[in-house]
């Protein structure tokens, strides 16, 4: 039977962009929750794990030295730096999910995202903060990061955000239930669109 979502043979690549703050981890992990055929591209990373996280599941966490290695081995189907750390996405691993017949959602920051679009085909969706004045508000709740990385962020936001336009799609996350609808709907209405 016909499937709302999941009827590839090969899967797609979503890629989504996204400020800190911005809501984006929830958004794709609802994506994954609902839907059997979407799953999570888990990235490289040379930053340490944070108190909450789960080595293989949030990141792969690596040496400075074993991702440059990655790199000369072109192992990463994209990489950047962000903020002071190194951040990339495995190449085998996303080809391996999509001859499952999965979609592949890449969580990238604007560099890695515009480098794809170069590259390969893929649908680009942008998550935006309703406002500069909610992310801080947002950021600050956290009580994750110190005031300097609260501003660095935020002054690196503003910067992405004004990368929006290049993406296919952009979502406002001001209502965490509207966003998830939109952002259902563009999977949904991506893998109905005429393949060219
Ligand atoms: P965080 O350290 O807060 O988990 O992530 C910092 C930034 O790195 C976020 O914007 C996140 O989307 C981005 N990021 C995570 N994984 C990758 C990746 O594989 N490639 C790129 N280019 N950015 C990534």
């Amino acid at each position: 039977m016909q499937k709302l979502l999941g009827n590839f043979k090969e899967g797609l690549i979503f890629v989504v962009s996204a400020p800190a703050g911005t809501g984006k981890t929830t958004l794709v992990r609802m994506l994954c929750d609902e839907f059997d055929c979407v799953h999570e591209s888990v990235s490289f990373t040379t930053r340490p794990a944070r108190a909450n996280e789960v080595p293989g599941k949030d990141y792969n966490y690596i040496s400075s030295a074993e991702f440059q290695k990655m790199i000369a081995h072109k192992d990463f189907l994209e990489y950047a730096q962000v903020f002071d750390h190194y951040y990339g996405t495995g190449r085998s691993y996303v080809d391996a999910l999509r001859r499952q017949s999965k979609h592949v959602v890449l969580v990238i920051d604007t560099q890695g995202a515009l480098q794809l679009m170069e590259q390969i085909k893929a649908v680009f969706i942008f998550i935006r903060p309703p406002s500069i004045a909610e992310l801080r508000r947002r950021l600050e709740s956290r009580k994750s990061d110190s005031t300097d990385s609260i501003e660095q962020r935020l002054s690196w936001a503003e910067k992405e955000i004004s990368m929006a336009d290049r993406y296919d799609y952009q979502i406002v996350n001001d209502h965490l239930k509207t966003a998830y609808d939109v952002l259902r709907s563009i999977c949904i209405a991506e893998e109905h669109r005429n393949q060219k």
